[in-house]
């Protein structure tokens, strides 16, 4: 027998009466009496497989009957035009062969999530989570070539700092030795220190938030893309957010329609995310809030709510610019128009899925800085290393990070972001 191994998408193709040989598991199993019709998948795809008593030795023939689903299997067969079969080809078995049986599987239709969770090591291999992973491969390829081909660097941030980048409330803290260390919850002082000889990098890295809140969209790890350039304010640097993010969608729509079709409704609202997005300030958002009867006044902080209700009628992303002061982290940079604000922008996914990137200009004056470090009572000695670099050659700068999950849970449209990494942190799970 002259056998062409394929993954299961290629050798779907393959005209009939083509001998092939396929690998995978059994996802859907059924027989009756002489006839088992099987359903195999690898990582590729899925194919009708049916092996029938007498086309092969009986004892392979048994074995494909007993076979539980999730069993590895070996294949080889003829194929045939079969309409009804997923891809529209059947594979008649002339050789099976079990590799690995599978006890039953604990995993069937209709589970609770919890127990899905319990079982996240098995239940990764569902349709739907290997869409997803496909997704999110995707459109890391899809920000890591754009940013090469705009000349960012690709940079390594520590992961154990002693430093308490968006405040203490959220910090894992961790026994170093005779110290007390934090894991990362943002690499964005590492990369400001790298650009005075990069100018333009970048790192994809997780970053550790103990977030005690159970919402839809907060992990305790995600994976942080952040970036940091030299030379740029914060409306350039949206300039760059946005055409990071459109590249990204464009990375997932080529590489994966396949996936985001499974996944979606419509993959319609995608195709139409372009640059520019729209941008309000934080002062017209809260005049849009108010019109809608929120109950937010100047100076509070946008939540779930207000970020849904912002971009509910929206098909493109939206900036939300020039937060007041009293909502951002210490570093950013003072408006000059409007110096009740900072010069800096979140980017809000449209139809209501909240931010996915938050970012600024960055101060660059130490004595702004070194007051707003002592008005928000943070240990200056952690941030000694930090202040340098305003100390040496500071150089005007801005930079944002991006969560990843966030973006794969808005482009395949899943309602809770611990669907968008496949073991997911959250203040209740950390297992398996
Ligand atoms: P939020 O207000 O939604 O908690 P944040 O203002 O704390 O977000 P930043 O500190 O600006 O977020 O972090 C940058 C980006 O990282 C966010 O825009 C978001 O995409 C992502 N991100 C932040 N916290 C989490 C989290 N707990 N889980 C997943 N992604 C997150
Ligand atoms: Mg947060």
């Amino acid at each position: 027998m002259n056998m062409t191994f394929l993954p299961i998408s290629k050798l779907i193709h393959l005209p009939s009466d083509s001998e092939v040989e396929a690998r995978g598991w059994i996802y859907r199993a059924r027989s009756s009496g002489a006839i088992v019709f099987l359903v195999l998948r690898d990582s590729s795809g899925i194919i009708q497989v049916t092996v029938k008593k007498g086309n092969l030795p009986d004892l392979e023939f048994e074995a494909a009957r007993d076979a539980a689903v999730e069993s590895s299997v070996v294949v080889q067969g003829r194929l045939f035009e079969d309409k009804r079969a997923p891809g529209g080809k059947e594979l008649r078995a002339s050789a099976f062969k079990v590799l690995g049986s599978a006890q039953p599987f604990p995993i069937t239709e209709y589970q609770s999530e919890e127990l899905l969770l319990d079982q996240r090591h098995l239940w990764i291999r569902s349709r739907e989570q290997t869409a997803v992973m496909k997704v999110k491969a995707a459109v890391m390829a899809g920000a890591r070539d754009w940013l090469r081909e705009n000349e960012f660097i690709e940079v390594t941030p520590p992961m154990l700092t002693q430093n308490a980048c968006e405040g203490g409330t959220t910090l894992f803290k961790l026994n170093y030795f005779d110290r007390e260390v934090f894991l990362s919850q943002s690499s964005q002082m590492y990369l400001e220190a790298l650009i005075f000889s990069l100018e333009r990098v970048y790192s994809l890295a997780p970053s550790f938030r103990a977030e005690k809140s159970r919402t839809s969209r907060h992990l305790t790890e995600f994976w942080h893309l952040e970036l940091e350039a030299a030379w740029i304010d914060y409306r350039k640097s949206m300039e760059v957010q946005e055409q990071l993010v459109t590249a990204m969608v464009q990375r997932a729509l080529r590489d994966t329609r396949e996936e985001l079709v499974h996944l979606r409704k419509d993959i319609g609202p995608l195709e139409a995310i372009a640059p520019p997005f729209k941008r309000i300030t934080y002062s017209q958002a809260i005049e849009k809030l108010q019109a809608l009867g929120h109950g937010i006044t100047w100076g509070c902080d946008l939540g779930a709510p207000e970020e849904r209700a912002i971009t509910a009628d929206e098909a493109v992303p939206v900036f939300v610019t020039n937060f007041p002061k009293e909502c951002k982290p210490f570093y950013m940079k003072e408006d000059q128009e409007d110096p009740r604000t900072y010069a800096c922008a979140d980017l809000l996914a449209p139809a209501g899925f909240g931010e996915i990137i938050g970012g600024s200009e960055r101060e660059v004056d130490l004595s702004k800085m070194l007051a707003r470090l002592e008005e928000q009572g943070l240990c200056l000695e952690a941030y000694e290393w930090y202040l340098d670099l305003r100390r040496y050659g500071s150089v005007p700068h801005s930079g944002f990070g991006l969560g990843i999950e966030r973006v794969v849970k808005f482009l395949c449209d899943l309602e809770h972001i611990r669907d968008a990494i496949p073991f997911p942190r959250t203040v209740s799970r950390a297992y398996p």
